[in-house]
């Protein structure tokens, strides 16, 4: 049987990156790794160690813990030695954060080698910022998820959970421009489009549709490959 998929979709913050790489995962069977959970859940152990400013102990901290992430029927569960952190990871305080220690190389360097065993056999949609750059270069479909500000914003509003507290649109632009500012400007894989990516726009599309064409492509490049779904 010829050798399933690698499917690598980045973007920006809130482009629908996690929502279409799901249902494209569901639709072909495959598993789905959202990459940005993992920088999470090193930024919530930060966070909680309060250890946020000290480099070194991060680093140390990360190489002596055990994180995991668990894909079962459409939903991630996140593991940080073996406790569920699957909310905490979602917190404004994290998403202030978690740019500023996705800088850190030793940090990438001992994610980047976890993902690429957790994608190594194939039958995989895993997306992030570096997926089609850095994790697998060589990605059998590389897409570049893109939507304005103001979408993305909106998006991200819709949500906010009640335990958030009082998020208006505006902090949440402004978190989305910073990341984005951020992840684009690091020194270590940056967030860009590969030059062979195709970006898609997803403004004013639903999420069907950017489903839709993801899966028609996802076809085009498994009969040009000689690929199977
Ligand atoms: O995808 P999500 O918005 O959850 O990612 C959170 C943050 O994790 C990003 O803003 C970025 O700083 C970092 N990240 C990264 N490389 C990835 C995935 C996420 O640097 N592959």
């Amino acid at each position: 049987m010829s050798k399933k998929m690698i499917i690598a979709i980045d973007g920006y913050a809130g482009a629908g990156k996690s929502t279409t790489a799901k249902l494209l995962a569901q639709k072909l069977g495959y598993l789905y790794i959202d990459t940005g959970a993992m920088y999470r859940a090193v930024t919530y152990l930060a966070l909680q160690k309060n250890i946020l400013q000290h480099k070194t102990a991060i680093i140390e901290s990360v190489k002596n813990s055990t994180l995991s992430l668990q894909y079962a029927n459409g939903v991630t569960t996140v593991f940080l030695n073996d406790i569920d952190i699957t909310d905490k990871i979602r917190s404004a305080e994290v998403n202030s954060n978690v740019s500023d220690i996705s800088v850190i190389e030793e940090i990438r360097t001992e994610l980047v080698k976890k993902q690429q065993e957790m994608g190594a056999n194939g039958a995989v949609v895993m997306e992030g910022r570096d997926i089609a750059t850095t994790v697998f270069p060589n990605a059998d479909l590389k897409i570049f998820l893109t939507a304005s500000i103001e979408q993305r914003a909106i998006r991200r509003l819709n949500e906010v959970r009640p335990s958030d507290g009082k998020i208006t649109l505006n902090d949440i632009r402004d978190n989305l421009l910073k990341r984005d500012d951020i992840d684009s400007h690091r020194e270590i894989s940056p967030l860009r489009k590969a030059d062979d990516a195709t970006e898609i726009d997803t403004s004013s599309i639903t999420i069907d549709e950017q489903v839709e064409i993801i899966y028609n492509k996802v076809k085009e490049t498994a009969a040009k490959k000689g690929l199977s779904l």
